[in-house]
């Protein structure tokens, strides 16, 4: 399935140099974004998984679906600031900008198997800061799912080497 023909890319968005992979033009076609959820959720089906967990906002349109699909719980990694009961944080570096993630201390149980889903793999910070954090609550990191991945920006290089990272479209 040519997934790509669904994303809009808009160069130099949200700052000069930036090719922004828009995913919203895949969303809103109902037969596609189930298409690629699916597809997700098939790459993924060797895995043993608890919960799944995705960084927001995007994390939550590819990772919600998926946790719905798979009959396992979603875990919300947040902006700082955002979750109300008592959490941890972790900061990181994006392609553009900073940001500090944070999730619920409750959020994962010691030993369960995360599958951390998001809509992009740049250069895998935000990811990376993920499995801190999971693994600071006692969580085993078992892969990442992803609609897209940017190649160039070798953001599995940040991954820990025997994670399985799955992905539908490379850039
Ligand atoms: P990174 O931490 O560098 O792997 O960046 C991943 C996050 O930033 C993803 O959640 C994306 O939503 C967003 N992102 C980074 N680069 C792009 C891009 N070129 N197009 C669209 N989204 C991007």
């Amino acid at each position: 399935m040519d997934f790509k023909e669904y994303i809009r890319v808009i160069p130099d968005f949200p700052q000069p140099g930036i090719s922004f992979k828009d995913i919203t033009t895949l969303l809103k076609d109902g037969e596609m974004y189930r298409n690629a959820i699916n597809e997700l959720k098939q790459m993924v089906s060797e895995l043993k998984i608890d919960v799944i967990a995705g960084p927001e906002a995007r994390g939550f349109v590819v990772g919600a679906p998926l946790a719905y699909a798979l009959g396992v719980g979603f875990a919300p990694i947040r902006k700082s600031g955002k979750l109300p009961g008592a959490t941890i944080e972790a900061g990181y570096d994006l392609e553009y900008g900073k940001d500090t993630l944070a999730m619920h201390t409750d959020a994962i149980e010691k030993g369960q198997n995360v599958l951390i889903a998001d809509d992009l793999l740049a250069t895998g910070g935000t990811i990376a800061t993920s499995i801190n954090l999971i693994e600071q609550l006692g969580g085993n990191v078992v892969g990442a799912a992803f609609l897209i991945e940017l190649t160039d920006l070798n953001g599995r290089g940040k991954l820990p080497e025997n994670m399985s990272v799955f992905t539908l479209m490379n850039y």
